[in-house]
């Protein structure tokens, strides 16, 4: 039996820390709310729907050959685009989560956008998978001081957009109440792989054994600390096969550790139910 964690989160009994695996399906939607005349731009369209297209299905099959629940963040945009994708996705039973209608940047959304973004988003959702929500990731991990507020609002159990703690807690106002699921950019594929010349990346693509060793000593901290490893990832950018195959190889140094809890999104911010 491994010590208490350090962190003195109410993880479930036997276990020390948690590993959450989270994919944001962006597809098209990410460039189309930067600027909509990216649409005229076939190879970058491309680009983005290799997530749904070819990076879900290897990434679906990763994740039931280790028995891995994921939690997708998938905008509405890319709901209604990718019916298929949000099907494979449910039936292999992850966690379906709110991302936004188009991927909107919310810095400086008026409070009427941010509720239609909201709701837009909850539509697509609710008409592609027949699911409300319990979740929910701002594009861009960036919100206004209404966000959760609005979430709390909507009848969301969590939000995963701030970057304050390494464990889950739940915000306590006088109005609402709400899980925080914090990240970090560390764990986000976005920096490692990301690259389309004048739109995003550094031009810098890491190779994926790098990540993994990354990764790996990212997940080996937050076991030692008792914290909550959220990986971020995209299939557009994951689900490429030299990438895919780091997360499986990833995937199996996690599950040999008896005291990291691999679990939705859902099921941690459950932890914290009043
Ligand atoms: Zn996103």
């Amino acid at each position: 039996m491994e010590s208490a964690p350090e962190s003195g989160f109410p993880w479930p009994e036997g276990y020390r820390a948690a590993v959450a695996v989270t994919f944001d399906m962006d597809a098209e939607s990410v460039m189309l709310a930067a600027d909509p005349t990216l649409a005229d731009r076939p190879s970058l369209m491309s680009h983005q729907r290799y997530g749904p297209v070819t990076g879900v299905p290897r990434l679906l099959r990763i994740l039931a050959d280790r028995d891995v629940r994921a939690t997708f963040f998938i905008p509405g945009h890319s709901a209604e685009r990718y019916p298929d994708a949000v099907a494979a996705i449910l039936a292999a039973g992850h966690e379906v989560a709110h991302h936004g209608y188009l991927h909107e940047n919310l810095v400086g959304a008026s409070e009427a956008d941010e509720r239609r973004y909201l709701e837009l988003g909850l539509k697509a959702l609710d008409k592609v998978a027949g699911a409300r929500p319990a979740g929910y990731r701002a594009p861009w991990w960036e919100t206004t001081p209404r966000t959760l507020e609005l979430l709390a609002e909507y009848g969301f159990a969590y939000d995963s957009s701030l970057f304050d703690r390494d464990i889950p807690y739940r915000i306590v106002t006088p109005t609402y109440s709400l899980v925080e699921i914090p990240v970090s950019w560390a764990l986000d594929d976005w920096e490692k792989y990301a690259f389309w010349p004048g739109v995003t990346g550094s031009g810098v693509i890491e190779p994926p054994s790098a990540v993994l060793a990354n990764w790996w000593e990212e997940v080996q901290a937050h076991e030692a600390e008792g914290g909550c490893c959220v990986l971020t990832m995209h299939p557009f950018l994951s689900g490429r096969p030299a990438r895919a195959r780091a997360l499986d190889a990833l995937l199996d140094r996690i599950l040999e550790r008896p005291g990291l809890w691999v679990a939705t999104m859902g099921e941690i911010a459950g932890r914290l139910v009043m």
